[in-house]
């Protein structure tokens, strides 16, 4: 462990400020594992001096580093991703170690900010604009993308380095710079990566304030971010209470944002799709990551006819989950990621049974150091109670069945959250309706595979409480750039457009 945080740049006490050198004078945070409840390191908060003057070396970078060519700052989001690649082992056991995922999620995490990078220096030749024809003679009408400014990123502690990077890659090739606030759950993490970034603008002599850091608690560092008009778009990833809140501040002052809050996935199987399929991408979307995904399946809606059979096999499954330390290979679920995790699950079960719902196994603490670990849940319901309603994020799914197809639409439809879903079918007519203005409501729709694991090539993110923010691939680019549109007249004369004339 000590080999792994020495070799990322972490030492027994760290700054949690960077913005070209790094500050904290702060509260004192000791960073426990939520394998073991060991002390891995400590992080010194930033005060609201401190974020104010990180802040204007961030705003300050932005006026020079925006006047780099696009496809030169590609160039330092592939030696990033170089960087990233060099350091993948190490980064994903720090996720690990600080989140409590397993370490074959934590490699994925870090192959994702590495694929995120490879898309970004790409992007960096693509940043298109169109031309459209005048109806004007002589006349030429263009729209043109330009840098935005600081883009704040808030993060969950769930994905404590990949969203940084969704962020992050996107933001570099479009001219901004960034400014991160880190998960108080997560703070090695980040600053592990902004080392990483560090060097790489350092070795390129650029301003290493283009990627910042703050860690510090929401209440106050968030806050800040989310009220100073210096930060041009909020990038904010967490709960749906979070996410209004910041909503309603940055919104007031008309900054920018993209929201990406919670989920409640749900796949719908068909009697008409593979039942091995089914069980599997439901058992993965389920416990992957103990449950703390916003992509995780949290309900699976079944066809009644083989409602039986689905239940009967995913019971098994379930029963011979192998939970304990995440770096362990044969591990499949590793702890939440604190003690409160545990307890909100507990709790939430006992609403689940006050409300009417059958619990078929799990929710049992399990007796560990640090006591984190818990059995995965499922629980058996008549459809969308109010607790199914709501997200809890551990590992509790709930089982319903359905008759028709409308139906399990309707259920998977039925609830204040829009981000992932999922249909196991063999039946392109079902899939269809799945996919089309009828079907499913979500950002996120797959057939025949389940709930999470989303590549970075697509626009990210989901609808109604789910915040409709859209990061990584596709053109979610757009979100970071400032749109221009110009009329350029070559006529020699002045025209008005829709035709209305001047006299003179
Ligand atoms: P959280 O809402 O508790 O915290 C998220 C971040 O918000 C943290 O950095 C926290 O410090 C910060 N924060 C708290 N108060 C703030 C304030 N007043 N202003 C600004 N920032 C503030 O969420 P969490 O427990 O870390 O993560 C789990 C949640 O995140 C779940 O709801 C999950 O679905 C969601 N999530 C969504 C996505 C997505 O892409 N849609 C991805 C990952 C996680």
């Amino acid at each position: 462990m000590q080999e792994v945080l020495k070799s990322l740049g972490i030492s027994a006490v760290n700054p949690g400020g960077f913005a070209g050198e790094w500050t904290g004078s702060g509260k004192a945070q000791v960073v426990a594992s939520p394998i073991d409840g060991s002390a891995l390191a400590t992080v010194m908060n930033v005060t609201p001096q401190e974020f104010d003057a990180i802040l204007a070396r961030s705003h300050a970078a932005f006026a020079t580093w925006k006047l780099v060519p696009a496809p030169k700052r590609g160039e330092v989001v592939k030696a990033l991703g170089d960087e990233l690649r060099r350091n993948k082992a190490a980064l994903a056991e720090l996720v690990t170690l600080e989140m409590g995922k397993t370490l074959r999620e934590g490699l994925g995490e870090v192959q994702e900010m590495i694929d995120i990078c490879d898309f970004a220096v790409g992007l960096s030749r693509q940043l298109y604009g169109l031309t459209m024809p005048s109806e004007r003679k002589q006349h030429r009408l263009q729209e043109q993308w330009h840098p935005l400014g600081v883009v704040g990123v808030i993060t969950a502690f769930n994905f404590p380095v990949a969203v940084w990077s969704w962020n992050t890659a996107l933001a570099l090739v479009c001219g901004d710079t960034v400014l991160w606030k880190p998960s108080s759950k997560t703070p090695l993490t980040a600053i592990a990566c902004t080392k990483i970034a560090e060097k790489v603008l350092r070795d390129f002599g650029y301003d290493p304030a283009i990627c910042s850091l703050a860690i510090g608690k929401g209440s106050d560092i968030g806050d800040l971010i989310n009220t100073d008009p210096r930060v041009a778009l909020v990038s904010y990833t967490g709960s749906v209470p979070g996410g209004r809140h910041v909503g309603k501040l940055v919104q007031e002052r008309f900054g920018r944002h993209i929201l990406e809050l919670g989920g409640n996935g749900a796949v719908i199987v068909s009697e008409k799709g593979d039942l091995d399929i089914a069980l599997r991408s439901v058992y993965f979307g389920a416990i992957g990551t103990s449950g703390q995904r916003c992509t995780s399946t949290r309900r699976v809606i079944v066809h009644e006819s083989i409602y039986g059979t689905f239940r009967d096999r995913l019971l098994d499954l379930y029963r011979q989950t192998p939970i304990g330390d995440p770096r362990e290979d044969e591990i499949l679920m590793g702890p939440l990621v604190d003690a409160g995790a545990v307890e909100t699950m507990l709790a939430a079960i006992q609403t689940v049974k006050a409300e009417g719902g059958k619990i078929l196994i799990g929710g049992e603490k399990l007796p560990h150091p640090g006591g984190c670990y818990i059995t995965p849940c499922i629980a058996e319901v008549p459809g969308n109670l109010a607790i199914v309603r709501e997200e809890t994020f551990a590992p509790v799914l709930y089982l319903m069945p359905y008759r028709t197809i409308e139906e399990a639409i309707a259920l998977q439809n039925g609830v204040p959250q829009g981000l992932s879903s999922a249909i196991i079918t063999d039946h392109q007519s079902e899939s269809e309706l799945f996919l089309s203005a009828a079907g499913s409501d979500c950002g996120l729709a797959n057939v025949n595979t389940g709930t999470s694991g989303a590549e970075i090539g697509g626009a990210f993110g989901g609808e109604k409480e789910t915040g409709g923010g859209r990061e990584s691939g596709s053109d979610a680019w757009k979100a970071y750039m400032r749109r221009q549109t110009s009329a350029i007249n070559f006529s020699g004369k002045v025209e008005l457009a829709q035709g209305i004339t001047l006299e003179l």
